[in-house]
């Protein structure tokens, strides 16, 4: 497969904003939205020019015009329309968090390889030019044996994403299932599997939340390499960051955990202090989808329940005040 006809299951921000232009910008066209409100479909499908909407899920997945189902639907609806989909014969690219229980993200995977069709998750930072460049160049050696990361991924929760992001925990609200399996999945790309977590989160914004939104873990891989994570939707001024730390060298990466293919990369090592050249910046939902079209998903299913596996462990970290064994 390479160009292919996407159905929407969820009218969202994040298909207006960012995955619905990326779809046309390779030529995939764009045939149809599922939305749980007739009134929202409609307006939803009128302002980004989509030819069909339904509430009928049913009817959606029956249509012979879908090639594949893009879902970026609140959270706890993930699992079930992931399986409907399969079921029906179309490819799934998911948002994440893939689920709310590891077990629903298995069953997803279940129901995909039954169907025999492409499941993929839409992490959309593992695939950036400057995270590729960050694993080369610990791969090759230039920061020696790697002894930990950093993520700085603390940002201000846009207004318009102040809903059940900060309201509703049966959707999956809250930082750690928004923002931490995103910088999970990067940490994950780089040092592979994630061995304990220990967490600690809290409710800090000037808004009514039922959630915490900030989050400060720690988590031990393989090698007895630390990772420490900072994700909040409460920091208004900072820069986002990436930072890699080994025997000969740190790499130190700003502005990378972001939705647009910007950001600088710094090695520091004995020979001095030197950014590193990145020419070709891909945008990075493009890159998903070009990936997912070519059957060769960037980030896949397995990698989506490792990230998924990290943020829930940070919660129950958080909850209990233990630390959580992943081995
Ligand atoms: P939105 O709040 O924009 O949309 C989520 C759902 O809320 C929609 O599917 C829709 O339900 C409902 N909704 C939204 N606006 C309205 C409205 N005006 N009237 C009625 N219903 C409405 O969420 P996001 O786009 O922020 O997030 C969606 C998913 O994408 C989540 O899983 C999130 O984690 C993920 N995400 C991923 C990002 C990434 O970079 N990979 C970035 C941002 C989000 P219905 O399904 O019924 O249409």
């Amino acid at each position: 497969m390479s160009t292919l006809r996407w159905g929407l299951v969820g009218a969202s921000d994040i298909a207006a904003t960012r995955m619905i232009p990326a779809m046309r910008r390779l030529g995939h066209p764009v045939t149809a939205v599922c939305s749980s409100s007739a009134a929202h479909a409609a307006d939803y499908a009128d302002r980004n020019e989509i030819p069909y909407h339904t509430t009928d899920l049913d009817a959606f997945l029956n249509r012979d015009d879908i090639d594949a189902v893009y879902l970026s639907s609140t959270n706890e609806r993930h699992c079930p329309q992931a399986i409907a989909a399969a079921a029906a014969g179309k490819h799934v690219l998911c948002e994440k968090p893939l689920a709310l229980t590891i077990e629903d993200a298995e069953s997803m995977v279940a129901a995909c390889v039954k169907a025999g069709v492409t499941f993929a998750v839409n992490h959309h930072l593992p695939g950036a030019a400057t995270h590729r460049e960050i694993r080369r160049l610990v791969a090759g050696g230039a920061v020696g044996r790697p002894l930990a990361v950093r993520v700085f991924h603390a940002v201000s929760l846009p207004e318009r994403l102040r809903g059940w992001r900060l309201q509703d925990s049966t959707a999956g609200a809250g930082v750690v299932l928004d923002i931490t399996c995103h910088s999970a999945s990067v940490v994950n790309a780089l040092l592979g599997s994630p061995q304990a977590v220990t967490a600690l989160s809290v409710r800090q914004g000037e808004w009514d939340s039922v959630v915490d939104d900030a989050a400060m873990s720690v988590v031990r891989y393989e090698g007895d390499v630390l990772a420490q994570l900072h994700d909040a939707f409460t920091v208004g001024y900072a820069s986002t960051g990436f930072e890699v730390h080994g025997t000969e060298g740190s790499i130190v990466a700003t502005d990378v955990m972001t939705q647009d293919p910007v950001g600088r990369v710094v090695l520091r090592d004995s020979a001095g202090v030197r950014e590193i050249e990145i020419p070709d910046r891909p945008d990075l939902y493009e890159t998903v989808l070009t990936a997912f079209a070519a059957d060769e998903p960037s980030v896949t299913a397995a990698d989506g329940i490792d990230a998924l596996s990290v943020a829930l462990a940070v919660r129950r970290s958080a909850e209990t005040g233990q630390t959580v064994d992943l081995t």
